[in-house]
């Protein structure tokens, strides 16, 4: 029996998962052919997804990594952003793909958007793994999705519960929750 196999149950497997992040790479290789691509990864549940994503899109590329923290209001962000670690390079002028592991109520997101924006990239494009669309309180325009999933807590491939489940290689839910 696996570590996980008492509290967590398979919602999207390894296989679907890599399979679908390949397609998502020659769709942005193709995008971004011709300019000199910036993934931002969003610390820390991003991190998994980025770093396949970028090992599928056949270009040159440099990649950069942005931590934010959301303040909680009970179970849910307040959409108070705070970035906890901020990019090592100037953004000004760059092309940005934005790497996120889930937009929920996308208040995170357009936080980091207006942040980004403010520092006047050439362009700015958003791409995240998965979507919870009935949970949205804002709307964000998604430029590249992975999977979009009903309003469940997911774990695994970057995304925690209580820092554990990380590094799963598959999209899992909690069970009994
Ligand atoms: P937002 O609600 O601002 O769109 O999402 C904020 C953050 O909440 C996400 O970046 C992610 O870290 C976390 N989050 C949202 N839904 C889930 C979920 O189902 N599982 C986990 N582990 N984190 C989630």
């Amino acid at each position: 029996m696996q570590f996980h196999e008492r509290e967590v149950a398979v919602l999207i497997g390894e296989e679907a998962l890599q399979a679908r992040i390949r397609a998502l790479g020659v769709e942005i290789a193709r995008d971004y052919q011709g300019k000199e691509l910036t993934v931002l990864a969003v610390l820390k549940g991003a991190v998994f997804f980025a770093t396949d994503l970028a090992r599928s899109v056949d270009l040159p590329l440099t990649m950069d990594f942005l931590g934010v923290s959301s303040y909680q209001g009970g179970t849910e962000t307040t959409g108070e952003v705070r970035i906890t670690s901020d990019v090592t390079k100037p953004m000004a002028g760059k092309d940005i793909l934005v790497v996120e592991d889930i937009i929920d109520t996308g208040l995170t997101m357009k936080f980091l958007l207006e942040n980004l924006r403010a520092r006047q990239p050439a362009s700015v494009k958003v791409c995240t793994l998965l979507e919870k669309p009935t949970r949205a309180r804002t709307k964000i325009e998604i430029d590249y999705k992975g999977f979009v999933i009903e309003d469940k807590f997911v774990v695994g491939y970057g995304l925690d519960f209580a820092d554990r489940f990380r590094n799963l290689p598959f999209i899992g839910v909690m069970k009994g929750r």
